[in-house]
């Protein structure tokens, strides 16, 4: 976090396919007690906690929330940072984009494998919606690199979708 904006947004380490549990319940809250000094800071912190608490509650609310910033000039517009962005901008709750659709959204047809490695690096989960990303065959993909798929359908489902068999009805 800097006054510009989020650098990450992480969920925690130890989560995994096998211990995954949601409790939608338990709210967001600010781990540690990290003193933020600034004032730009501290609101988009703020922010950020309320706009992953309307996340939890209900994602199609959050159309009308506003984001907090993310910070752009960490990666100087490489293409992965482009590719984060884009997926920011454009694809909301309840919609998915394939690998080969997004690197066409970028201007770099074929560059679905690189799109592949930005999601599996992307810094700012949730706000930069890297669960929205599916294979073009409609079926899931990784998550936090096979990882964490069960988070990935988690949600995927929480924001409306249906999936059957690993794979994103339409
Ligand atoms: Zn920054």
């Amino acid at each position: 976090m800097c006054p510009d904006g989020i650098h990450y947004l992480n969920q925690m380490k130890e989560i995994s396919d096998e211990n995954f549990t949601p409790k939608v319940e338990l709210g967001v809250t600010l781990i540690g007690s990290t003193p933020f000094e600034d004032e730009k800071v501290k609101r988009n912190v703020d922010q950020c906690i309320f706009w992953l608490t309307e996340y939890f509650k209900d994602p199609h609310k959050i159309v009308n929330t506003m984001k907090p910033d993310i910070c752009d000039a960490s990666e100087n517009g490489t293409f992965q940072e482009r590719v984060w962005l884009c997926l920011a901008k454009n694809i909301g709750p309840g919609q998915t984009v394939s690998y080969g659709q997004l690197a066409k959204m970028v201007k770099s047809s074929g560059a679905s494998q690189a799109v592949g490695t930005a999601m599996a690096t992307n810094p700012i989960q949730i706000l930069v919606p890297c669960h929205r990303v599916i294979r073009s065959d409609g079926t899931l993909g990784q998550y936090s690199r096979g990882k964490r798929n069960n988070v990935k359908l988690w949600l995927l489902e929480h924001e409306g979708l249906k999936v059957i068999n690993n794979k994103v009805m339409s």
